[in-house]
């Protein structure tokens, strides 16, 4: 999961990484008396997970409340790179001297971490990493060792940064792997991090990713969940403990097992070119137990896609054997419409595996009028197409 500005800011904060303190408002009104309250010229930042805020017009100075209140009023609802202000954190101005870049993130390629920083930090810093890459030092940092105050050390002067700052760099790096061990990111960039002229080093800006299989270990980041933003659907799929992922088309699709689904997504994309270019709707893999709960709340969800017009099931049948998967799905119909949604799109099963026969079996005596059965992933795979294609 990847935070705002303003979150990631929340866990220098934790760790001891130097901000500037700040509010987040939803209302010009409310980033008014924020700057009432910091006092100071302050900084309006439109609060969206994309970068380039600055190059967009996303980051503002303001000298007085009625200014911050005007720069807000620009800023919210402005539309960066996609993404829709909700949110603007309002800050006190830093004054900046020097603006420097660090991060450290996980590179898988290589089995460890990698340490970036720059003194030429800033907006820029793209054009720098192409153009001038002798200026981006990338030191290695074992994920076991760990940044040492060494590693720190190394890292600061790989980048050449000016002896005055240089032990409080030294001192944020090793702050900044704390939030990157402590709170299982994948990413913390710093960019710009800067220097005051009195010299004191403050980070003004905040990227952290978050690794989403360390979540069990943090309650808390659940706080950082973005509910208006999150697709709805994925949420609630998320609740469910599904893993869902909604995409765009017309066929929902049901399996067991992230390759096989994976696959599926190919196979329903490759047939619905005959049908108008019917694709499929969703990733969603119910695992290896699928219950008649889990496919009655993964129904649940596909169904609530008002974009899907058919959906295909295709499991095959492992340790979990078919026939308990198609009781699944008898049960999973029945209890919808025990909920008070029965389902009226139609539902492509195609069954295979252990206990297929048996499997089969069951869907055809249930005789449900919603349910066609297809032998194969291929044939499946057109009939939902096809019926996609006549209801859309
Ligand atoms: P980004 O463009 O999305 O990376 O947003 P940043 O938070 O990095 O802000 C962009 C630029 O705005 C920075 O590189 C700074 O030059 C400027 N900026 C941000 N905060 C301040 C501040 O407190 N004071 C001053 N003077 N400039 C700021
Ligand atoms: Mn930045």
């Amino acid at each position: 999961m990847d935070l705002y500005e303003y979150q990631a800011k929340h866990l220098f904060g934790v760790h001891g990484v130097p901000v500037v303190p700040g509010e987040v408002c939803t209302t010009p009104e409310a980033a008014h008396e924020a700057a009432r309250k910091i006092g100071t010229t302050v900084v309006v930042k439109a609060q969206v997970k994309a970068g380039g805020r600055g190059k967009a017009g996303g980051v503002k100075l303001a000298e007085s409340p009625d200014e911050a209140q005007a720069r807000a009023a620009d800023i919210l609802g402005m539309d960066i790179k996609g993404h829709t202000v909700h949110r603007v954190l309002v800050t006190e101005a830093a004054e900046i001297a020097d603006e420097y870049y660090v991060s450290f993130l996980l590179d898988r390629a290589n089995r460890c971490y990698l340490a970036m920083a720059s003194v030429e930090g800033g907006m820029e810093i793209e054009e720098v990493a192409a153009t001038k890459p002798e200026a981006l030092a990338k030191i290695r940092v074992d994920a076991l060792e760990g940044c040492t105050p060494e590693k720190a050390a190394e890292i600061a002067d790989a980048a050449n940064f000016p002896a005055e700052v240089r032990d409080q760099v030294i001192v944020v790096l090793e702050k900044l792997w704390d939030v990157l061990v402590k709170e299982d990111a994948t990413l913390v960039e710093v960019n710009p991090l800067v220097r005051t002229p009195d010299n004191r080093i403050v980070a003004l800006d905040g990227k952290v990713t978050l690794d989403g299989n360390a979540d069990y270990r943090h309650a808390s980041h659940t706080d950082f969940i973005d509910h208006e933003s999150a697709d709805a659907l994925e949420l609630r799929a998320a609740e469910f403990d599904l893993n869902y992922v909604k995409l765009s088309g017309q066929v929902g699709v049901i399996g067991n097992g992230a390759g096989l689904v994976m696959s599926t997504l190919d196979v329903v994309a490759y047939a619905g070119e005959e049908f108008g270019g019917m694709k499929p709707a969703n990733f969603l893999d119910i695992g290896g137990g699928a219950s008649a709960e889990v496919m009655a709340n993964g129904l649940d969800i596909i169904l609530g896609d008002p974009e899907v017009k058919a959906v295909l099931v295709n499991v095959f049948g492992g340790i979990t054997a078919c026939d308990a998967v198609a009781n699944g799905v008898v049960q999973a119909i029945a209890m919808l419409e025990s909920r008070g949604a029965p389902v009226t799109k139609p539902i492509v099963c195609r069954i295979d595996g252990n206990n297929a026969i048996e499997g089969r079996r069951i869907l055809t005596e249930a005789a449900l009028p919603i349910v066609e059965l297809v032998e194969t992933m291929d044939d499946a795979a057109r009939r939902v197409a096809q019926l996609a294609a006549q209801g859309a």
